[in-house]
Parts: structure tokens; sequence; C-alpha cells
């Protein structure tokens, strides 16, 4: 059976559905799992978002965000709703590692797992696939999922709201190559349906805090390496700044974007501390793939040009690491 018909047969009768994302989720996992809550719901079924980490503050704005259910600070009630579950929508994220150790329990259910996503390298953990590596984004293929049942009147200013935010985000702001003329379709049809576009630019990418802005000028005036002959860029923290800055989750958010900006430089990376290990966030510009080193090197994964991944070494031996492989790369310099 086509997944549409199947996925539709079941949503035929009213279910407790979990819908959950990725660890440290973004605009685009926090944008999909809440349009695919809004929309669900209206179509009587009983449905939670519960993400496996906390999400940044300045996701609050965003309509039915009260409503999530953050794993570690309730995890009963997280618990006892996935073992209710009879239906999972699993979106932005496609391995179940990434889901953390809500994922294990997902894992262990006989429910039904609906995956909604583009990432690269889909695991063989989904009963059904709406999954496109060529998507710019999650709510792209929530938006197409809507599509392909006939749900479209369903789609409210919060639903569009909701999807805007999420495109917003992945495309970063309509500038990355996957901003294909659907996309531009996409979004017009968003705000024709009520999507509050200046808010949630507002919102994503006009939030800093003085305290966040002193952390992004450190970072890039005494945190920023560009080795020499290479067209790579590298900005990391160590332990104690992330302690003078009081850094919350999402606070470094388009801090690995900066070293793009340089007109020839084709890789940049950030390094920041987790655990006694370090996380590296990767992104290009044009054909070279980060995603490639992140799986090769780290175990990491995402898309060709933003990538990330765990190192278990702390973040001044990653970064030596990292350099040490982009030396042996040859990496070509950035022309566009
Ligand atoms: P970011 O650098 O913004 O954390 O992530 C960039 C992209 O890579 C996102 O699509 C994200 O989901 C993915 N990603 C980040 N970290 C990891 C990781 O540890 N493993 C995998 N498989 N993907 C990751
Ligand atoms: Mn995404």
């Amino acid at each position: 059976m086509h997944p549409n018909e199947a996925v539709s047969n079941l949503l035929r009768q009213p279910r407790t559905i979990v819908i959950t994302t990725h660890q440290r989720p973004d605009g685009d996992a926090m944008g999909s799992s809440l349009a695919l809550f809004h929309l669900l719901s209206a179509l009587g079924h009983n449905c939670s978002v519960i993400t496996p980490t906390v999400f940044p503050a300045y996701f609050l704005w965003m309509p039915g965000i009260s409503r999530v259910i953050v794993y570690p600070q309730n995890p009963h009630q997280a618990e006892l709703l996935t073992r209710q579950a009879s239906l999972f929508f699993c979106v932005d994220f496609n391995q179940l590692y990434r889901n953390g150790e809500l994922g294990k329990l997902i894992a262990q259910s006989s429910a039904p797992k609906v995956l909604i996503d583009h990432h690269l390298q889909p695991e063989d953990a989904f009963t059904y696939l709406f999954w496109d590596a060529r998507a710019s984004s999650s709510s792209e293929m929530v938006y197409r999922f809507i599509q392909a049942l006939n749900f479209q009147h369903l789609i409210d200013h919060n639903v569009a709201t909701c999807l805007y935010a999420g495109l917003l985000t992945d495309t970063d702001r309509f500038r990355i190559p996957t901003t294909t003329p659907a996309v531009h379709r996409m979004a017009a049809d968003l705000l024709e349906r009520g999507a509050d576009h200046v808010k949630a630019y507002s919102r994503l990418f006009e939030n800093f805090s003085r305290r966040r802005m002193d952390l992004f000028r450190f970072a890039l005036f005494h945190r920023f390496l560009m080795p020499e002959n290479l067209p790579v860029g590298i900005i990391y923290l160590e332990p104690d700044d992330l302690t003078r800055f009081a850094v919350q989750p999402g606070d470094t958010e388009g801090l690995v974007n900066y070293p793009l900006l340089i007109e020839d430089i084709t890789v940049s990376a950030l390094i920041t501390p987790e655990g006694t290990g370090a996380k590296l966030s990767l992104r290009s510009k044009g054909d070279f793939s980060v995603e490639k080193i992140c799986r090769e090197h780290f175990g990491g994964g995402g898309h060709f040009n933003a990538a990330g991944a765990n190192s278990p070494l702390p973040v001044r031996q990653t970064v030596e690491q990292l350099i040490a492989i982009f030396a042996a790369l040859e990496i070509p310099h950035y022309t566009s």
C-alpha cells in the first residue's frame, strides 16, 4: 500500500499521537512538529509534541509552543504518552540516536512510526517514509504531506506560521540552494493563509540579548581561526567561555555562518564544548560536502552544505583534528 493511503487510513480513527524531533531542536524541528500538532489536533487526534532536550527561549512565540513537553523536564508524562501512543510522527531527524533517550523508548514501541524528514542517510527504523533529501526543510515535507493527504483546508494561520518559521530557518532566509521555485510558491501560499512572516523573521533572527551579542563579538575577535592556505574558517568556544557569557541553549545559533561571509571561504566550522567532548557544526558553500566529513570522521550527518557531529575529544583537540582533516582534503577556494 502507498504510504499516503496507509497513513490516511491510520488517521481515520482518533489516536494518541506523539510527535517528536531531534535534540537541540531548531526552527525547522519546532516549526514542522508544531504544524503537525495543529493539523492532527484539528483532525480530532490526541496529540503531543515531545522534544528530547530543551528548546531555545526564542521559540516561545510559536503558536502551540506552550503545549510542548520537554522530556528531561517531564519524564513521567513523556514516558506515559510514549507508551500510550498508537502512532508516532518523527520529524526533522532520521536516525533514532538523534532523538536521545526518547528514541530508545520509541524504538521499543510497536506503534507505526511515520518519518517526515529531509536529512541524508535515513535509518531503517520507520514504518512510513515521507522523505526527500533534496527538500529545503522538514516543514516543506510536512507541507507536501498535507497536500498528498488532501488536508490543505486545515492550513490555518497557526499551521502556516509554524511552517513558514521552519522554511525560513532551514533555507537561511531563502538564501541557500534548496530555495527552489516550489519553496517560494509554498511561502506565498503560507502568507495567503495568514502566516505572520514579519513576526517569524524578527523572533527568529532579531532575538539577541546584549549578553549573546557580547558572546558573538568575543568569539569573532578571539576564537576565530583561519588556517593558512586553507579556504576554511573555524570558530570554537572553550568551556570557560560558556560560563563567562552564561551561554544558553540556542545562543550559538548562526555563529557558524560568519566565516562563510569571506568571499573565497568554502567551509566553516563551529566547535563548542559538549559533556567532556565537543559538538561540531559545519557549513559549506558550493560543491563541497560537509555531511561526508561529519559522517566519515565523526559518525555524524546532516545535509550536503550543513551537517553536525559529536567528538569525544575536548574542543582544542577536536579543532586540531579538524584542521588536519581539512588540510588533507584539498578543498577548493569558493567561487560563485
Ligand atoms: P547544526 O550544525 O545546525 O547543529 O546542524 C546542521 C545539520 O546537521 C542539521 O540538519 C542537523 O540536524 C544535522 N546534525 C547536527 N548534528 C548532528 C549529529 O550529531 N548527527 C547527525 N546525524 N546529524 C546532525
Ligand atoms: Mn531541518
